[in-house]
């Protein structure tokens, strides 16, 4: 995802210097939300109610984003989105900032590809499964690849998408929604409400530190959704449900149904599983705006439902 960062609008230069900025770039956001909650202690900044509302709404609308437009839409094809909805699915999904919205797709169907195998991009087991292994795998797949990997080749995973002229060009321009939702609008939020301090708060707690929010619910899809959790489904890799993360990460983290049936508009697709994705799909589907969701039934989820 955001080792795609320099990706748009062509792939990333494999030359050593071009990968030495690339990574640069991606510690540098790796850490600005370390930093911000560095700053909070240090400069005591507590948040107004108002930014915590603001952090709370754009972090729903980065998952969102996330979750319905760059992986259920774009990567799955699991519905049809009119077309104003779909840019603005792609471009809630970009504010995120997980990189570009091919370069994420890229990257992700990759993952389905070689799931948990020695070509999975980010596979928590790509160190073995004793201890010190599994600590390594953890940090590996939940933001080491970021830094190490190479990025996923658009001509080969993603070729629907650049052919899509429409999708390219919000793909060109994709970086105008974070700096616009990370820096500009808590900035000026914040000192329409309290001046400089009102700015400095509302940019660390809805800008910075909810940036870092959206990552760690987003990579830990590929990191614990993948070590530890139920199995009900058959499949070829490690993927795990993991029901305490189902809030925060939009119904992602019922990942072993996702990997069981990838095309699916729903991920919680047994009873009870909290789902926001889905939900939205769902609703999103009785406005008419959506068509061709891939609903899951009761045959096609025995057939490969694992016996106890
Ligand atoms: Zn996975
Ligand atoms: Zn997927």
């Amino acid at each position: 995802m955001l080792a795609a960062i320099l990706a748009p609008p062509e792939p990333v230069g494999t030359s050593p210097g071009a990968r030495f900025v690339q990574k640069a770039i991606t510690v540098l956001l790796i850490g600005a939300p370390v930093a911000a909650v560095g700053a909070v202690v240090w400069l005591a900044l507590p948040p107004t109610l108002l930014d915590v509302a603001l952090m709370l709404a754009m972090t729903a609308v980065a998952m969102l984003g996330v979750t319905v437009g760059f992986h259920r839409m774009l990567t799955h094809r699991a519905f049809t989105a009119a077309p104003w909805l779909r840019d603005l699915l792609v471009w809630a999904g970009a504010t995120s900032l997980e990189g570009s919205p091919v370069g994420w797709v890229a990257m992700h169907r990759e993952h389905h590809h070689y799931s948990d195998t020695g070509k999975d991009p980010h596979s928590p087991h790509a160190y073995g499964s004793v201890a010190l292994g599994t600590v390594r795998g953890f940090v590996h797949a939940h933001m080491g690849w970021l830094i190490e990997g190479f990025p996923a080749k658009p001509e080969k995973y993603a070729p629907d998408l650049l052919a899509d002229r429409r999708l390219m060009r919000i793909n060109t321009w994709w970086w105008i929604a974070p700096v616009l939702t990370v820096l500009v609008l808590p900035v000026a939020v914040g000192w329409a409400a309290g001046g400089a301090r009102g700015a400095a708060t509302t940019l660390v707690w809805a800008g910075l530190l909810r940036v870092g929010l959206v990552h760690h619910f987003s990579w830990s899809v590929n990191s614990v959704c993948h070590l530890w959790g139920d199995r009900p489904f058959e499949t070829r890799d490690h993927s795990r449900n993991v029901s305490w993360l189902a809030l925060v990460s939009a119904g992602e983290s019922w990942h072993n149904a996702h990997h069981a049936f990838p095309t699916l508009a729903r991920h919680g697709v047994d009873e009870g599983q909290m789902d926001l994705a889905g939900d939205l799909i769902a609703l999103l589907e009785r406005r008419g705006w959506v068509t061709n969701a891939k609903w899951p039934n009761p045959e096609m989820l025995d057939a490969r439902r694992r016996s106890a």
